[in-house]
């Protein structure tokens, strides 16, 4: 079995166990996230899924997202007016984004506990979480740049 595959079952088995109805527009939203390594736009996944769900509207994409968001299994990451990506990767990672084409691909690095306990320390914030990204062009777009 493939490793997603592996994390398709992990992810029924968990909206089972949420008692959430999987619907196969469901499934495949839930699908296409996990083998999209670019953290699409619920656009994105609605474009690469409308051929094989002619009925389903953007409205059922973002339901879904929402559903899954709420039991734990996306990450929804916001970029002020930019629609939202979709990350289903929920584990303590980091994001390079590229400038050119907006992808967004995962990293690990060691969690900055230490910034946050000097954030907390030093302002009196109760601290929550952070968030750090990382800019600049993929290899992909930096061939591009070379050909022209
Ligand atoms: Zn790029
Ligand atoms: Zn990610």
């Amino acid at each position: 079995m493939a490793v997603s595959d592996k994390k398709l079952q992990r992810a029924i088995d968990r909206l089972k166990q949420s008692g959430v109805r999987i619907t196969p527009q469901r499934h495949a939203v839930l699908d296409y996230l996990l083998n999209s390594m670019v953290h699409p736009t619920a656009d994105e996944i609605y474009k690469a899924l409308e051929g094989k769900f002619p009925n389903m509207s953007v409205a059922t994409v973002y339901n879904n997202l929402r559903v899954l968001k709420e039991i734990g299994l996306v990450r929804e990451l916001t970029y002020g007016d930019a629609s939202s990506r979709f990350d289903c990767n929920t584990t303590e990672h980091y994001h390079i984004i590229c400038e050119e084409c907006g992808k967004i691909v995962d990293f690990h690095y060691p969690s900055l506990d230490e910034v946050e306990s000097l954030a907390e320390q030093v302002t009196g914030f109760e601290v929550s979480h952070h968030r750090m990204e990382v800019y600049g062009t993929c290899e992909e777009c930096k061939k591009e740049a070379v050909k022209q």
